[in-house]
């Protein structure tokens, strides 16, 4: 399979390169060069299919023979090795669970497939690759533990000191080995700009710096197979599907219509953002506005400028009537979240943290519209994960899962770097 530029369509490169990449160097996204449809007996079938199988028929095609069947098979199997169950809140609403992983987000599912393929394309190499990443909060954890012990790959995590919870800082400090963890006097802003200027920069030419933030196509792709997950559970109601995604990046959701492309029979997508609005008010006034991020208690979704969109965008040719018949965007504030976590676990007994909580919200708006629908909202992370903020809402002490509770007890190795020619050592270094 080809990859081509967002920027330029003439620009097209292998899988391989496309992961090792990141982003093409016009600064395009990837974008599959041809997506084709599942065929119907694929569907037909699902209810008896392993989750094993669905992945391996899903992502096969984007693939092909760079990677053999065999090593595919085993790279899938270590990819989901873990549950998504589907929870039923209430009546016609579902929490797809995506954090039952080792570091209680969604994001061990691209972190892990990403880390396996750049291993299985340096197995025979003496080649390194170093992965520079910046984070807010949960990509640095599932982005070292992911590539933990991966051979010939060094990983270096940059985070805002002090403004990561306890549990996020120590899911990326504790690992050792192969993960260096840089702590930034600042905020995520002066991290992304460090490992930006880091990729631009002609002296590291020959470091092989490459991202593993999601718009590498080794982290989005592998995002579709829960969406098949969850219709093989829904199948059986024979009913018109809706799913809404807490969105920051939109990755997620931008996963989530391409698995519709690929046939999937979900009728309708709502991307639900915090207060960070930028695509609710491109939908509503077609004006395309990107503003700087604000903080919200559902912090891993603080994104100004999501840059999955424009993958979106080429899947509806820019067509922005289209693409409405298929997706809407709502925005809700910080007190509607706290609101409707309150709401969720005294009416139903489920504990939603800040992000699935937002992921409802958009949810339970848009089934006013299809009121025969069924519908199943993302939980992207698990509530301890934000421990403070549900603790304190629901009035509840949260049980510490033993993931958790390994990590606590370990201790915390940092190096703090103050600006962008100290983090430049550091690389040169690896
Ligand atoms: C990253 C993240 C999101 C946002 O996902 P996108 O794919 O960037 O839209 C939502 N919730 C949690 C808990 C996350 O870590």
């Amino acid at each position: 399979m080809k990859y081509y530029s967002l920027n330029n369509k003439n620009h097209t490169v292998s899988f391989q390169e496309a992961v090792i990449n990141g982003l093409s160097p016009d600064k395009g996204l990837y974008f599959p060069s041809k997506i084709s449809e599942l065929p119907k007996t694929f569907f037909e079938n699902i209810e008896n299919t392993s989750n094993e199988e669905i992945a391996f028929e899903v992502i096969k095609p984007f693939i092909k023979d760079e990677i053999p069947e065999k090593e595919l098979k085993q790279i899938i199997k270590e990819t989901i090795s873990f549950d998504f169950p589907l929870n039923k809140v209430e009546n016609n609403i579902y929490s797809l669970e995506l954090f039952h992983g080792p570091t209680m987000a969604f994001k061990d599912v691209g972190a892990r497939f990403m880390s396996r393929c750049l291993a299985y394309f340096n197995k025979n190499k003496d080649q390194k690759n170093i992965v520079l990443v910046a984070t807010s909060g949960d990509t640095g954890g599932a982005v070292a533990n992911g590539f933990l012990g991966v051979k010939g790959v060094e990983v270096i995590i940059l985070y805002p000191s002090k403004k990561v919870s306890d549990i996020q800082e120590r899911q990326l400090t504790t690992l050792g080995q192969n993960i260096t963890a840089l702590e930034v006097e600042g905020n995520f802003d002066d991290c992304q700009d460090m490992v930006k200027k880091a990729f631009l920069d002609e002296e590291l030419r020959h470091q092989n710096l490459t991202s593993a933030n999601s718009i590498n196509i080794a982290r989005w792709l592998p995002q579709m197979f829960y969406f098949f997950f969850a219709y093989k559970a829904l199948k059986k109601f024979n009913k018109s599907l809706i799913t809404s995604c807490p969105s920051g990046n939109f990755g997620n959701i931008c996963a989530g219509i391409l698995a519709k492309k690929l046939g999937l029979p979900i009728h309708h997508f709502v991307a639900t953002t915090n207060a960070n609005d930028t695509i609710p008010r491109f939908l509503t006034n077609g004006v395309y506005e990107p503003k700087p991020s604000i903080a919200t208690i559902s912090n891993a979704m603080d994104v100004g400028n999501p840059s999955n969109f424009v993958r979106i965008q080429e899947m509806y040719n820019n067509d922005l009537s289209e693409f409405k018949k298929d997706f809407s965007s709502y925005t809700f504030t910080d007190e509607d979240t706290l609101e409707v976590m309150k709401n969720i676990y005294n009416q139903y007994n489920y504990i939603a943290e800040p992000h699935g909580a937002v992921g409802y919200l958009g949810l339970k708006k848009e089934l006013k519209n299809h009121p025969e629908a069924i519908g199943f909202f993302l939980e992207t992370a698990h509530p301890v994960k934000f421990i403070d903020i549900v603790e304190s809402t629901l009035n509840i002490n949260l049980q510490i899962p033993e993931q958790i509770k390994n990590v606590l007890s370990k201790e915390k190795k940092s190096i703090k770097i103050k600006n962008y020619d100290h983090l430049k050592t550091i690389i040169l270094t690896k």
